[in-house]
């Protein structure tokens, strides 16, 4: 592999990547597919963090929606990113990338609890850190989980995971003429409501000036192309 951009990344996944076409829990197939590309990242030196969405098990928002109380449904979120991470823990070291999953609420028995001077020092010896339950606070989002753990591990870049490939001006789905940013600004992503993450975990990284990479999972390859730099999806940086 040509050399690395970056020597310490967040990766950000949405459930979803792990539901594969059911859209709905846990589909081994679709996890062992990116969970190769991780290990091979992380086998040349790179070192990664993973924090774990849960939407392919349980929103809380939906779930309050439907007149559960906020608070209680989201804990539920957060214990749907801990299968999810033991998941994709699984499919790591089957193919003998060594991990370990880290959850901001303790839950001995599964997971170590996350503290971060641990985090690092997992990192340091190669391991990939596998981030459960978010935040460990209802109201916020992985996203946000996922700008909070990249800024206190002093990661380089959000890389952020999605099914699309960028950021468009307009759901691409929607309108066949939407057009695709390579480049966008913090406050352009806010002001527009671009959809690359919640408007939390956009404001977090903009006060600490973290590019985040918006690209898609799906494409074969493109995690290794991501972290190699080559330019690919969209890069959500400061002006
Ligand atoms: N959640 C939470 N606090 C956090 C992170 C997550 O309350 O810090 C809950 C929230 O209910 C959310 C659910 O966990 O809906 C699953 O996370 P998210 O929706 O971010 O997952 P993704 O969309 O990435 O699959």
């Amino acid at each position: 592999m040509d050399k690395l951009r970056y020597s310490r990344v967040l990766i950000k996944l949405s459930g979803e990547a792990l539901a594969g076409d059911q859209h709905f829990g846990i589909e081994p197939h679709a996890i062992s597919k990116f969970c190769r590309e991780i290990a091979d990242v992380s086998a040349t030196g790179l070192q990664v963090a993973l924090v774990i969405g849960g939407g392919n098990i349980f929103r809380g928002m939906s779930a309050s929606a439907k007149g559960m109380d906020r608070s209680s449904a989201d804990y539920m979120g957060m214990l749907a990113t801990v299968m999810n991470a033991m998941a994709v823990q699984d499919a790591l070291e089957k193919i003998g990338c060594d991990t370990r999953v880290m959850s901001a609420i303790p839950m001995q028995a599964v997971a170590e609890p996350y503290i971060r001077r641990r985090a690092v020092r997992h990192l340091e010896k190669g391991r990939v850190v596998i981030c459960a339950a978010g935040t460990g606070n209802p109201f916020f989002t992985t996203d946000t989980a996922a700008a909070l753990r990249a800024m206190e591990l002093k990661a380089e870049a959000i890389i952020k995971a999605t099914k699309v490939d960028g950021v468009y001006d307009k759901d691409p789905v929607k309108y066949p003429d939407a057009v695709k940013y390579d480049t966008v600004s913090y406050i352009e992503a806010l002001e527009k409501r671009l959809g690359v993450m919640d408007s939390t975990a956009i404001s977090l990284a903009m006060d600490n000036n973290l590019p985040i990479i918006v690209f898609n999972l799906f494409e074969e390859g493109n995690i290794e192309r991501v972290v190699k730099g080559e330019k690919l999806g969209t890069i959500v940086q400061g002006e």
